[in-house]
């Protein structure tokens, strides 16, 4: 496996339920186990603050990327081990996304969303070959399922482009998805 660093892409509500939090701090822990570095958005708040916490303290390493604007209203996490102010939300996800070899998907909302089709539509164009997998706890995700085949069915999509990321139902499946779509990966960049 060549993955290092893992982006966490997830909500940053400050109110949600229980459930919510402890997939969060599960996926933390699935993290450290690997020897996988986080990479996330750098704050306190919802799954993304719920994340860094249990990567650090499981041991972990995690790398923050925030920006000045947003650095105040999420809650700015200065404990992490690399904790980078940048000037925009671009900025910010381009960084994010250079600094990590594949990328989870946790529930939450527009944010999440934004960062998710940004990503899916980069490996469609080739510009990256990395994994994404969401993980559908409780069926947050359920809507997500079968998006492709309608597009695919629809002609907005070509059928070479599909299995551009899976969704996992349980926080075990989250490691052999990604390997699975790391082979995957290497194989659409014709490296295998
Ligand atoms: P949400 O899923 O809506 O809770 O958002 C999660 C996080 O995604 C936000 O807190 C931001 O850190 C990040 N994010 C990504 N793109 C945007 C954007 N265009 N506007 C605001 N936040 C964004």
């Amino acid at each position: 496996m060549t993955i290092k660093n893992v982006c966490v892409y997830c909500s940053a509500s400050r109110h949600l339920s229980e459930r919510y939090l402890q997939v969060a701090t599960d996926v933390g822990k699935v993290l450290v186990e690997n020897n996988l570095g986080l990479v996330y958005g750098g704050g306190r708040a919802g799954l993304m603050g719920t994340v860094a916490t249990s990567v650090l303290e499981s041991g972990g390493h995690a790398i923050g990327v925030i920006t000045e604007y947003i650095q105040a209203y999420e809650d700015r996490y200065d404990e992490l081990d690399e904790l980078h102010v940048v000037d925009t939300m671009h900025t910010r996800k381009q960084m994010m996304v250079d600094r990590s070899d594949a990328f989870i998907i946790l529930p939450g909302g527009y944010g999440t969303l934004d960062e998710a089709f940004e990503i899916m539509k980069w490996k469609q164009l080739r510009l990256h070959h990395k994994p994404i997998v969401f993980v559908n706890s409780y069926g947050f995700w359920d809507f997500l399922k079968g998006m492709e085949d309608h597009f695919v069915e629809e002609k907005f999509l070509s059928e070479d482009d599909k299995n551009l990321f899976v969704i996992v139902d349980k926080i075990e499946d989250v490691m052999p998805a990604l390997l699975a779509q790391e082979a995957e990966g290497l194989e659409r960049a014709g490296i295998n």
